[in-house]
C-alpha cells in the first residue's frame, strides 16, 4: 500500500534536488485519465488502495469549503504601495533563504493536497486525476524555481577582463510584480508566477481569476506560512477592472499574465500609455493548436492521443486540441477510431474518480460553446456529438469535420474538436494555414516519416511541439512551455530561462 503522498510527490532525483539545473528524469505515471488502465501503465496494484483513500479525504475536505462571500475592499493602491515596500528587504534576501522558503511551501501543498483537490473541484469542476497533476505541478514549479534561483541568483557572475579590472554580472528583482492568472490551472498557474517573481527578488501583488478565489487566497496562505514576508506578496481579488487598475497602478515594476490574447493586448495598450519607466510584460496567452496526422501514423495512437488532446479537462487547456488535419487516404478509419475513443468518456460530476470530463467553468463559457456547437452543427459535418448531464455547466464533447481549416478564425476553449483532410500532396497548405492562425502555442504530429516531422517542425513558429503522442500536459522542466505571436511573448514557464525574465542585469567593474 503506497502511501497518498507518492501519488503526488514526483521523487527527489526528479526535481527539486539541489543541484537540480531541469534535467528531469521519467516522472512517475501521473496520469490517472482512465482509472480502468492504472494497473495496466505500471502504478503498483496497491496505489488502487491510496486512490480510494484520496477520494475519501478529498470527499471530507470539500464538506468545509465555503463559498467566498466575505471579501475585503479591494484597495489596489495599498496592495501595490506595501508591496514596494516590502520590495527592498525581499530583494535583499539571499537567494537561498528565499529558495528554502519555496521549497517548505511545496512541502505544505504536498501534505495539504487533499485541501487543495477539494478546492480544485469545488471551484474549478476538475477531475480528480487533472487535480492530483495540478497540485503536483504546482509543487514542481516551487522546487524548479527553488533551484533554478539558487543557479541564477546565488553568485555573481565572474566576467573576464584585463588585469587590474574585476567584473561580475548579476541578476536582480525588478520591484512590484502584478501576477495575473487564468481559472483554468488557479492553482499551478497562480503559484508559478507567484514563485518565479518572488525567486526573482521581487514583491508581488497577485490577481487571481475572479471564478476561482478561494484557491489563490489558500496559495498565498500557505507561501507566507512557508516564510515569504506579509509584505513581499499580496493578493487582490476582483475582475478584469481591478486587474486594469493594478497594471496601471504606478508601482508596478513588471507584469505577469496568462490568459487570452485580446486581454494581454489591453494590458499590452496601457503599460504603453503609462509615465514613468518602461514595464514589461510577459505574456502567455491562447491556442489554436493543431495537429497533423498522416498516412504512416499508428490509427490506435492517434486515437488516444487525439481524445486525450482535445477532451481532457473538458478541453479547457491552452495546450489543448482544437484542429485535426488528417491525410485523406487514411481519414475515414482514423475518424471512426477517434469517435470509438470520444464515445467511451465518461461526463459528469467531477468527484467521481471515474469521470473522464466534468463541467465547463461557468455559465457564459456554456453558452459560447453551446453557441458554437449549434452554428457548426448548421455549417460542418457532424461526426459526433455526445451526451452531457442537462443539468449544470455541462457541454458535451462534438467532433466536426470543416472543408476550410480557416473557417475556425479564434480559440475555442472546451470540448470541441474541429477535423479538416488533406491530401498527400497538400502539406504545405496545411503548414501555411497553421501559420496564418497568427497563433504558436501547440502543435501535434502523428507520422512516422522523418522528413516530414523535420520539415514540420522547421516551418512552424510554435512554442511546444509534441511528436507521436499527446499534446498536453507539459511538465516543469521536462518540457518548458510557452508560445508565440498570438501566444504569447515567448518565455518558457518550467524552463532554465524563465526567472531570467523576471530580473534586471547589473554589470559592476571595479579597478583594483
Ligand atoms: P482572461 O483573459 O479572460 O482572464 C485572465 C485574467 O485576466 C483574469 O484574472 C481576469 O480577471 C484578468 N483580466 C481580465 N481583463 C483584464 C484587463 N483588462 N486587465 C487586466 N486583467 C484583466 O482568460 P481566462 O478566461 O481566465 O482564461 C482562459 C484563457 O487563458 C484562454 O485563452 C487560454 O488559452 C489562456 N491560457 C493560456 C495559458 C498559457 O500558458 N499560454 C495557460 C492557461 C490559459
Amino acid at each position: 500500500d503506497v502511501p497518498l503522498e507518492t501519488l503526488l510527490r514526483r521523487p527527489a532525483d526528479i526535481i527539486g534536488s539541489a543541484d537540480n539545473a531541469g534535467h528531469a528524469r521519467i516522472p512517475l505515471p501521473r496520469d490517472l485519465f482512465q482509472p480502468e488502465r492504472i494497473n495496466s501503465r505500471g502504478i503498483e496494484f496497491g496505489e488502487r488502495a491510496a486512490v480510494n483513500r484520496l477520494v475519501a479525504e478529498v470527499a471530507a475536505e470539500r464538506a468545509s469549503v465555503a463559498p467566498v462571500n466575505d471579501r475585503e475592499p479591494i484597495d489596489v493602491h495599498r496592495a501595490a504601495a506595501t508591496a514596494r515596500s516590502g520590495f527592498s528587504s525581499w530583494s535583499r534576501t539571499p537567494a537561498a533563504v528565499r529558495a528554502a522558503a519555496l521549497e517548505r511551501a511545496a512541502d505544505l501543498l504536498e501534505q495539504r493536497s487533499a485541501r487543495f483537490i477539494a478546492l480544485l473541484q469545488r471551484e474549478g469542476g476538475k477531475t480528480l486525476d487533472d487535480c492530483v497533476s495540478e497540485v503536483r505541478e504546482a509543487a514542481d514549479f516551487c522546487r524548479y524555481y527553488a533551484a533554478e534561483g539558487r543557479r541564477l541568483f546565488g553568485e555573481a557572475q565572474s566576467l573576464p577582463g584585463p588585469t587590474g579590472e574585476r567584473n561580475t554580472l548579476r541578476l536582480r528583482g525588478r520591484g512590484v510584480f502584478a501576477a495575473i492568472s487564468p481559472w483554468n490551472f488557479p492553482l499551478a498557474i497562480f503559484m508559478g508566477q507567484v514563485t518565479a517573481a518572488l525567486m526573482a527578488g521581487n514583491a508581488v501583488v497577485a490577481k487571481p481569476a475572479e471564478q476561482t478565489p478561494r484557491i489563490a487566497a489558500e496559495a498565498v496562505r500557505l507561501l507566507h506560512e512557508a516564510g515569504i514576508p506579509v509584505k513581499a506578496l499580496h493578493l487582490i481579488q476582483g475582475d478584469g477592472h481591478i486587474g486594469a487598475a493594478l497594471v496601471a497602478h504606478r508601482d508596478i515594476a513588471g507584469v505577469v499574465f496568462t490568459g487570452s490574447t485580446e486581454v494581454a493586448r489591453s494590458i499590452n495598450r496601457v503599460l504603453a500609455g503609462k509615465d514613468g519607466p518602461i514595464v514589461p510584460l510577459i505574456a502567455e496567452t491562447g491556442g489554436i493548436n493543431a495537429m497533423i496526422a498522416d498516412a504512416t501514423a499508428l490509427p490506435e495512437q492517434v486515437a488516444d492521443d487525439v481524445v486525450t488532446s482535445a477532451f481532457r479537462s473538458a478541453g479547457q487547456r491552452c495546450s489543448a486540441l482544437r484542429l485535426l488535419f488528417v491525410q485523406e487516404d487514411v481519414a475515414d478509419r482514423m475518424i471512426e477510431m477517434i469517435v470509438g475513443a470520444a464515445r467511451e468518456l465518461k461526463i459528469g460530476d467531477p468527484s467521481d474518480p471515474a469521470t473522464h470530463v466534468g463541467w465547463v467553468i461557468d455559465g457564459d463559457a456554456k453558452k459560447r460553446l453551446d453557441s458554437h456547437i449549434a452554428r457548426m452543427t448548421r455549417e460542418a459535418r457532424v461526426h459526433f456529438a455526445g451526451s452531457a448531464p442537462s443539468s449544470g455547466n455541462f457541454v458535451a464533447p462534438h467532433i466536426f469535420e470543416l472543408n476550410d481549416a480557416r473557417r475556425l478564425t479564434e480559440e475555442v476553449f472546451g470540448p470541441i474538436l474541429h477535423i479538416v483532410r488533406y491530401s498527400s500532396s497538400a502539406l504545405d497548405g496545411v503548414l501555411e494555414t497553421i501559420a496564418d492562425t497568427g497563433y504558436g502555442l501547440t502543435l501535434g504530429i502523428h507520422s512516422r516519416i522523418d522528413d516530414t516531422v523535420e520539415a514540420v517542425i522547421d516551418r512552424l513558429q510554435v512554442g511546444n511541439i509534441y511528436v507521436n503522442r499527446n499534446m498536453i500536459g507539459a511538465v516543469v522542466g521536462v518540457q518548458p512551455f510557452g508560445g508565440h505571436g498570438l501566444s504569447g511573448t515567448g518565455p518558457k514557464a518550467g524552463g532554465p530561462h524563465y526567472l531570467t525574465r523576471f530580473a534586471t542585469e547589473q554589470t559592476v567593474t571595479v579597478n583594483t
